[in-house]
């Protein structure tokens, strides 16, 4: 390892060919070389023995809601990068609403770029946005380097981001299709929708009844159909309804370029264990019942479901108000996605190799990344997490760093303390205590 800077080492370290004690070289920003435990530290670098703490590759989290600029004080750049690098998190991909301006032209990418470029504390890229009127620019925001589109089949909950219909769709998927693009999609019927029960109100079971399994089962077949109609990329984003999991299974097997992405508040969280009136549980499509969750861990394990994103989407704490109907639709759940997933896949019988495949992996190939981030192998960005697996803690709200410190995990006891965070080489969080922001901004590969 001659010529490296630094020496992680570890009698855990997670890499492509499975969990073992490696010294782990550092050159600039990246991997050059993952060496047995004991290989001597050549002279001048700097050795960081971690022990028995397990070094994983920094989590890539393709579905983040920054809300920059625009809707801030729901949060930002500096707030969430420090909630994800506290997380073990050193890649998230900005989804391009909630902020104003949305992410759907070249100009407001680079109004976006312009207000992250000093405030990320992890490396960040964007999603672009498929509207009714904007399918002249999904190919101008492809060149500008956005790593695909998202389109949403019912109301987005925001006015400044339309959802298509089944026209729109068509327009958007076969101009992203022509340029080999992928299209990100929240599938929820809106006619299922208008016709499920919206009793609202504090109860939680009113909730569920408005925003039904078939809602989304409807859309998802729906969207199947288009993808193999223009041969598309598609990718189904938080899949709430394990009923829609035969669909996928059998599209695929049929040739439709599908990947399929679930968040940890559906793997972790249950429809039972929801108090009345607890909002801050509330998202869309919703939390389901525990056996509904089974069978989403149960489609991980057999690779229906590709991959695990925090689909973070917060808002101020007003918004959060005691009525499921009204209130914002968002889980805050970036710096706790690690241990809640660890704690439950645990419990599984599931190992932190599964979490890393699913939350670092295949997120880093469903946006291109995948030669530069997800993996610690040789070549790659020297990203990691270093954690604690055995070691727990009690979620304290007041403990987070995103803006609005609502929860659903608040009192939830955890395994799996974050350490410290490495973004290319650099140390950028450690017991708590951040550097300055040194994230980039990504562009698609
Ligand atoms: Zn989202």
């Amino acid at each position: 390892m001659s010529g490296a800077e630094l020496v992680l080492r570890s009698t855990r370290v997670i890499t492509p060919e499975g969990t073992r004690a490696a010294s782990i070289a550092v050159t600039g920003e990246k991997i050059t070389a993952v060496l047995p435990y004991d290989a001597p530290v050549p002279y001048g670098a700097r050795l960081e023995d971690v022990g028995d703490h397990v070094v994983l590759p920094g989590l890539v989290d393709t579905h983040v809601h920054v809300n920059d600029p625009g809707r801030t004080e729901w949060e930002g750049f500096w707030t969430a990068t420090r909630a994800a690098a506290a997380g073990g998190i050193t890649t998230l991909v900005d989804m391009p609403l909630n902020s104003i301006p949305p992410t759907t032209t070249v100009e407001n990418l680079r109004t976006k770029r312009e207000v992250a470029a000093d405030k990320a504390h992890i490396d960040v890229g964007f999603w672009g946005g498929a509207l009714p009127d904007n399918v002249k620019d999904l190919r101008p925001l492809h060149e500008a380097g956005v790593f695909g589109f998202k389109a949403f089949l019912s109301p987005s909950g925001v006015d400044e981001f339309p959802h298509l219909d089944q026209e729109q769709l068509a327009r958007s998927l076969a101009e992203i299709a022509a340029f080999d693009g992928l299209l990100i999609v929240h599938a929820e019927d809106p006619h299922h929708l208008a016709a499920a029960p919206q009793q609202g109100g504090p109860e939680y079971a009113h909730f569920l009844a408005s925003r039904p399994r078939d809602a989304e089962d409807t859309a998802i077949a729906t969207l199947l159909a288009q993808a193999k109609r223009f041969n598309a990329r598609v990718h189904v984003l938080h899949l709430s309804s394990s009923d829609a999991l035969p669909l996928i299974a059998e599209a695929r097997a049929d040739g439709v370029k599908v990947t399929v992405e679930t968040c940890p508040h559906y793997l972790t969280l249950t429809a039972e264990e929801v108090p009345d009136g607890a909002s801050e549980f509330k998202c869309c499509p919703p939390i389901r019942e525990a056996a509904n969750q089974d069978l989403l861990w149960q489609a991980l394990a057999d690779g229906t479901i590709d991959c695990v994103v925090t689909d973070h989407s917060p808002s101020t704490a007003d918004l959060k108000t005691d009525d499921f109907a009204t209130a914002w639709g968002g889980i805050a759940g970036l710096q706790l996605s690690l241990p809640a997933m660890w704690t439950a896949a645990r419990g599984r019988g599931l190992g932190l190799e599964d979490i890393v495949r699913w939350m670092s992996v295949r997120t880093a190939a469903l946006v291109g990344l995948e030669a530069r981030k997800g993996a610690i192998a040789p070549g790659h960005d020297a990203d990691f997490a270093v954690l604690a697996p055995d070691e727990t803690f009690t979620v304290d709200p007041a403990a987070l760093q995103h803006r609005n410190r609502v929860t659903a995990y608040a009192g939830k006891t955890l395994y799996g303390v974050v350490k410290s965070t490495w973004l290319r080489g650099t140390r950028v969080v450690a017991d708590g205590a951040f550097t300055d922001p040194k994230g980039q901004l990504l562009d698609r590969a």
